[in-house]
C-alpha cells in the first residue's frame, strides 16, 4: 500500500485505517465530525482512494443555505411585484376564491 491517507475533509483531523469483518473503512478520529467513516471496502486502497475523493460538504451546505435564502427573497419580491401591480392598476387582482364549479 503506497497510498497516502489524507486528512479529514470535514474536519482536517488525522483518520485511522481499519478493518471491521471483512471490510476495510477508514475513520476520522475527532468523535465530534458528523461524517467520518467511509463505507466498507475490499481493499485498503479503494478505502483510501474514496477517503482522499471525499467532498468538504460544509461549502456545499453553505452555498445551499444561500441558495435558499435567495429563493425565499425572490419569492417575497414576487408578492411585492404582485401587490404593487395590483395597487397601481397595473394587473387586476386574482379572484380571492378560486372559481369553483358546483356539482350540484
Ligand atoms: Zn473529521
Amino acid at each position: 500500500m503506497d497510498k497516502h491517507l489524507e486528512p479529514c475533509a470535514h474536519c482536517g483531523s488525522p483518520a485511522l485505517l481499519y478493518r471491521e469483518m471483512t471490510l476495510i473503512k477508514i475513520i476520522c478520529l475527532n468523535a465530534l465530525c458528523t461524517a467520518h467513516e467511509t463505507l466498507g471496502f475490499s481493499t485498503a486502497e479503494a478505502a483510501i482512494e474514496a477517503w482522499n475523493r471525499r467532498l468538504d460538504t460544509t461549502n456545499l451546505m453553505q452555498a445551499l443555505e444561500a441558495n435558499n435564502e435567495l429563493s425565499r427573497l425572490v419569492t417575497k419580491l414576487e408578492i411585492e411585484d404582485a401587490r404593487l401591480r395590483v395597487a397601481l392598476g397595473v394587473t387586476q387582482p386574482p379572484p380571492a376564491v378560486a372559481p369553483y364549479h358546483r356539482l350540484d
